[in-house]
């Protein structure tokens, strides 16, 4: 998404020795004497302009335009670097694109307008310009180079699919789950206040593409503990989610009492207020007394048991996940909900 940053130097370097390599091919040519050292240092100037904009331009155009991504990867970005940071870094960029416009303009007038012995002093001006230029979009660079890093392996989210977020506390079984109705390995990505990263297994069912995706360290907390960033960062998946998929340790061998875990649900269920939930009460393999159960069954119609680790119970995950509709949000309007 972000090519390669340079420095102000590398931007520089790479511009002056450019320009001077081009000037010294006319050094060779015939050309009158009273011309010779204005044309070469005219080209000097303007290969130097020209690289330097060059490198300037393909940096604001490979990174594509911040509104016209998805609201998930704007609430990414936001997250992660900042959106306004960004536009004002591209801000700078282009600012120093077009003044070193003008002064390739007006230095290869100067230089063409003046005498020939004054041409390298002119030259020198302009240098003077323009490394005063690139110099001053420093701060710009490293923030772009900043976030060149940290938007490294974004996730890839497909938004054709209908996408699942599982949620439920840590070792209750969400990444046993997601390997047994997803095919092949689980995508890793990074994702903002989660170590672990997030994981997107994927799936085809009846032609239908669906992607599940699994937040350690995000959805698997009390969410009345987070703060406003973390919280930023569960509103992006909420842009995604079509369904929960809430896991209940039904045998809380994962450490946390059933109690616990069904207000982690309510408080999930509160933010994901207009996404349908289907309650997987797992590790059934351990549990003997399963009428103690009832008590935290509010939606019976949309709960299953199962044994993620037995396979015990996907079927019927997956007759209830390929009838899950994918949710309409149009992102396009301006008088959208969320901008
Ligand atoms: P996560 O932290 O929610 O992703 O949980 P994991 O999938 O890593 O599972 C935590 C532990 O519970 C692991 O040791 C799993 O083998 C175990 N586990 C997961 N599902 C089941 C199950 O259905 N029955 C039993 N007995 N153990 C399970």
């Amino acid at each position: 998404m972000i090519p390669t940053i340079p420095t102000p130097d590398e931007l520089l370097d790479k511009g002056f020795s450019r320009g001077k390599k081009q000037a010294d091919l006319l050094r060779s040519q015939k050309i009158p004497k009273h011309l010779k050292g204005k044309r070469i240092e005219e080209r000097r100037v303007v290969t130097s302009c020209q690289v330097i904009k060059d490198k300037l331009k393909s940096i604001i155009d490979a990174v594509p335009e911040i509104e016209s991504l998805h609201p998930f990867y704007q609430d990414y970005i936001d997250i992660t670097v900042g959106v306004d940071d960004m536009k004002q870094a591209l801000g700078g960029l282009n600012w120093a694109y077009g003044i070193i416009t003008q002064l390739e303009k007006e230095y290869g007038a100067k230089i063409r307008k003046n005498p020939s012995e004054k041409a390298t002093a002119i030259q020198k001006q302009a240098y003077g310009r323009i490394a005063s230029v690139v110099g001053k979009i420093k701060k710009d660079l490293d923030f772009l180079d900043f976030a060149k890093q940290n938007l490294r392996n974004m996730p890839t989210i497909d938004f054709e699919a209908t996408t699942i977020v599982i949620a439920g506390f840590p070792n209750v079984g969400k990444s046993t789950l997601l390997r047994q109705i997803t095919e092949a390995e689980p995508q890793v990505a990074n994702y903002p206040f989660t170590t672990k990263g997030i994981q997107i297994g994927h799936t085809e069912m009846h032609w239908k593409h669906i992607q599940i995706i699994d937040t350690p360290g995000l959805l698997d907390r009390p969410i009345l503990e987070m703060n406003d960033i973390e919280m930023n960062a569960i509103v992006a998946l909420e842009h995604l989610a079509d369904a929960i998929l809430f896991i209940f340790d039904a045998s809380e061998t994962c450490g946390f009492h059933l109690d616990n875990q069904y207000n982690l649900l309510k408080q999930i269920e509160k933010i994901f207020s207009d996404v349908p939930v289907i309650y997987l009460f797992n590790k059934m393999d351990l549990v003997e007394d399963a009428e103690y159960l009832n008590q935290y069954i509010d939606d019976e119609e949309n709960s299953i048991f199962i044994s993620a680790i037995e396979g015990e119970g996907i079927d019927k995950i997956n007759k209830k996940i390929n009838r899950i509709k994918k949710i309409e949000r149009n992102f396009d309007e301006e008088d959208d909900e969320y901008y």
